[in-house]
């Protein structure tokens, strides 16, 4: 997709090129180390990687973090994923921010948190847990085939044969 500011990197700085994802530094940081992690694939959503590249993407996220520790001491890190418009996704492509912090670095992820009745509450986790016991539930492995008995049983008594 050439129309698409992540696979074209045209706001960005390329770090570096690891495996399956390109690291850059957008020209405009939320604060100086700010680190994005693009997947070279252009996929829109998180739910459209597989699992096990979503892990390893996780995975990658904490050794950014682990550098920018290292590299500009940063006390802590923020590791934020946009996913979908609603939530700030700009362009559609999955990307992990990586933002390093510090004490009273002026970054605000701060929300007020809310109080719900225990209706509200309740309604709400009755819904989550039945779908999430859905979503958690492993994927069906198709069953192995069966063996071919017949032929094998015909082979048996043909051996047996002096
Ligand atoms: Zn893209």
């Amino acid at each position: 997709m050439t129309d698409c500011k992540l696979c074209s990197l045209e706001e960005y700085l390329k770090l570096i090129e690891h495996e399956e994802i390109t690291y850059a530094q957008p020209h405009k940081p939320a604060i100086p180390g700010h680190v994005l992690m693009i997947p070279k694939q252009h996929v829109a959503i998180i739910e459209q990687i597989p699992d096990e590249e979503f892990g390893k993407m996780m995975v990658q996220a904490n050794k950014v973090s682990m550098a920018l520790f290292e590299s500009l001491q940063a006390q802590g890190t923020n590791i934020i994923i946009q996913n979908g418009i609603s939530a700030g996704q700009k362009d559609p492509h999955v990307c992990v921010h990586v933002i390093p912090r510090r004490e009273e670095d002026g970054l605000n992820f701060l929300w007020v948190p809310k109080t719900l009745n225990e209706e509200e509450m309740s309604t709400i986790e009755l819904r989550i847990k039945e779908n999430l016991t859905v979503q958690l539930k492993p994927k069906e492995v198709e069953p192995p085939k069966p063996e071919k008995v017949t032929d094998d049983y015909l082979l048996k008594q043909l051996h047996r044969i002096p």
